[in-house]
């Protein structure tokens, strides 16, 4: 059977190590303790990016660019919004941006992103959601609104390995863990039966669910 740590080692021989300012980003979050989108999660970004080429794309958990830059490098024509609520990782990720000449391209908005979204207009084509692990069926609820037939709405980390995996019972899971583990379970059960959407659930890094507005 191939598992997926071994599927990722064999990904790794195949795939190039990022370049530039994203492999010096990629060592101050390792050394930092920032968490940033996977491996595997970004080879699947980049494939979706250069697949449905999105105008506007919303992101919710900026941390300290590394995503955002990368999107931003990917799909050249964007423009992105990202949404950060720890002070600290605010202030490295507008550094990361400017570096990254992508200041006119990448608006960062400080906050709450469940509060923000409330008051947020506009359309977006993707929206990437990498935020509070608990809140993903408020941020969907919140979204609807800002997404259209077709929009892409890709959530990261619905699997949760690192801390209590999702598909496991929850008596397997620490009690800590046990709000994120069935909210996230009802998360995926609601999508998954809801006919406005299609989705796919991919093993793929912490577990990535793809969601398409089809009506
Ligand atoms: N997308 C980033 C990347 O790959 O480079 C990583 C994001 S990290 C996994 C999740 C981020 O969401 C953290 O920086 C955290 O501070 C932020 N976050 C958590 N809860 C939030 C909330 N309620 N509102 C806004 N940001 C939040």
């Amino acid at each position: 059977m191939i598992t997926s740590e071994r599927f990722e080692v064999f990904c790794e021989t195949l795939y190039p190590e990022e370049q530039g300012f994203l492999a010096e980003m990629e060592k101050y979050a390792y050394e930092n303790d920032v968490p940033i989108i996977r491996p595997a999660a970004r080879r699947y970004l980049r494939w979706l990016l250069a697949t449905i080429k999105p105008g506007r794309i919303l992101e919710l958990g900026t941390a300290i660019g590394f995503s955002a830059i990368l999107m931003g490098q990917a799909a050249p024509e964007a423009t992105i919004v990202t949404i950060e609520n720890y002070d600290k990782r605010i202030i490295k990720a507008k550094e990361n941006i400017a570096a990254a000449g992508m200041s006119d391209r990448i608006t960062l908005l400080e906050g709450d992103a469940a509060g923000l979204l409330e008051e947020m207009e506009g359309s977006f084509d993707l929206v990437f959601v990498d935020a509070a692990k608990a809140q993903y069926e408020t941020y969907l609820k919140l979204l609807m609104p800002l997404v259209h037939r077709g929009s892409v709405i890709l959530c990261d980390n619905v699997l949760a390995r690192d801390s209590g995996s999702i598909i496991d019972s929850r008596y397997a899971v620490e009690r800590r863990d046990r709000t994120i583990h069935e909210r996230m379970r009802k998360f995926l059960k609601d999508v998954t039966s809801d006919s406005r959407f299609v989705t796919d659930l991919s093993m793929a890094g912490d577990g990535l669910f793809s969601i398409t507005i089809s009506q």
